[in-house]
């Protein structure tokens, strides 16, 4: 129900935690942040309200500049660590965190079932990061397109990889997402709110874009991958 990400220098899961919790009004059964450090990405997840993610982050720290974060209203699969988000692929190569519903989720997972993929949670969304691992060509950009063309639904999506540490890419279709733009540091969010003391510039996306998103810039393409200018929208009010 709430998504966050953070490219940048400083701790993603300073801004992932606050972000999170200025997301918490709309509503969540659990959450979860992925955190990229050192040739890996590390997941920390949990049912119930931010408290519980907070203890465990306290219990297991995670480090790392480059992360993603969700709040889950469950629609597919009942509250639990296992269904919160991020998901990841089976080598842990792939990430993702969704808000929507994948409406032909069981249909790709009946396809990669059949072709050995192991699947941990009941949710809709999983399939988005295994889908990843399988029709990964090299090309992560290339890859998450690919991605989309299979998805049928509704989503808000943000998407990190150990093949591309650098960026994290997010799209949308019928659910909100913005993108923050800082100096040094952006950050992606599904409303104002999670940014707003961090920055008032913003990308508002639109259906059909697509956000690379890195410390240094932020480039947004269509879903064939054709360069957009997008226009900065400064948000002049207080949450
Ligand atoms: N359909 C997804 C799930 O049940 C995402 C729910 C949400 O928007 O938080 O896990």
């Amino acid at each position: 129900c709430g998504i966050v990400g953070y490219v940048g220098t400083r701790e993603a899961a300073d801004f992932l935690l606050d972000g999170l919790a200025k997301l918490e009004y709309r509503g969540y059964d659990s959450a979860g942040i992925a955190v990229y450090d050192q040739d890996r990405i590390t997941v920390r997840k949990k049912m119930g309200r931010l408290i519980n993610l907070l203890q465990e982050i306290k219990e297991h720290p995670v480090s790392g500049t480059i992360g993603i974060g969700h709040t889950r209203w469950a629609t597919h699969g009942g509250p639990s660590d296992i269904n919160s988000h991020p998901h990841t692929d089976m080598n842990g190569n792939f990430a993702i965190v969704h808000n929507g519903i994948i409406e032909n989720y069981m249909e790709i997972k009946e396809e990669l079932l059949k072709k050995g993929v192991v699947f941990r949670s009941e949710t809709d969304s999983e399939v988005v990061a295994h889908l990843c691992a399988d029709l990964y060509d090299g090309d992560f950009e290339n890859t998450v397109r690919n991605v989309l063309r299979r998805l049928r639904g509704s989503y808000s999506l943000v998407f990190m990889s150990r093949f591309a540490p650098d960026r994290i890419i997010c799209c949308k279709k019928d659910n909100p997402l913005i993108v923050g733009l800082g100096d040094g540091e952006n950050y992606i969010a599904s409303d104002i709110p999670a940014i707003l003391s961090y920055t008032r510039k913003t990308y508002i996306m639109n259906d059909g874009e697509m956000a690379i998103v890195k410390k240094d810039g932020v480039w947004v393409t269509d879903l064939e991958g054709k360069p957009i200018s997008k226009k900065v929208f400064v948000v002049n009010w207080d949450a």
